[in-house]
């Protein structure tokens, strides 16, 4: 089934053929002739489901090329400013999550602070923690989120289903934290 139906307007018209457009907004118009039914619509959007979803994610990726060229490029100055607000910021959150992990909470080794365009955090075997500055160009909640994200990593070094469950049992609301860092996160990094 196409899961997203809802989003596609579909314009019946005296048309012979059937066209689908995706539009820079993410939506999906099709265009059918007028006495086509439902179900021949279901269908055709069942066999167009690869080909619209591939479409969506292009228009994602250039919008948010489009997006990251209106905001200008971060300067030494401005990231170094990062990496202190960074520094004053990310431990407090670390400390505060760091007991709700796992059953009894967990340890952690040394934070360090990185400006780097690969990623948003990592957690060492060790347990030694790095973040990415550029966090701080992000909601309260997505910068929570990438911490406990790699606090949960002292528990499962991997992003089984296990280790969602723990990010879920810290932070019910992950989700949209990781959905607002796909679909912003590389407008952000491509500030550096
Ligand atoms: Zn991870």
């Amino acid at each position: 089934m196409y899961s997203q139906k809802t989003d596609v307007t579909i314009i019946r018209s005296n048309r012979k053929t059937v066209s689908i457009e995706v539009k820079p907004d993410l939506t999906v118009t099709l265009r059918v002739p007028r006495r086509i039914t439902e179900k021949e619509i279901d269908q055709i959007l069942n066999e167009k489901q690869s080909w619209i979803n591939k479409h969506l994610e292009q228009m994602q990726v250039r919008n948010s090329e489009l997006e990251a060229r209106k905001q200008p490029m971060l300067s030494m100055d401005d990231i170094k400013k990062l990496a202190e607000e960074a520094l004053a910021y990310i431990p407090d959150r670390v400390k505060h999550y760091a007991p709700m992990v796992g059953a009894n909470g967990i340890s952690y080794g040394r934070i360090t602070i990185r400006n780097q365009k690969s990623r948003w955090g990592s957690c060492s075997e060790k347990g030694n923690l790095n973040f990415n500055c550029l966090l701080m160009l992000t909601p309260p909640d997505v910068i929570d989120y990438v911490v406990v994200h790699e606090l949960c990593h002292r528990i499962h070094m991997d992003h089984s289903a296990a280790f969602w469950a723990e990010v879920q049992k810290v932070l019910p609301d992950y989700k949209k934290a990781k959905k607002w860092l796909k679909d912003n996160g590389s407008s952000i990094i491509g500030r550096m």
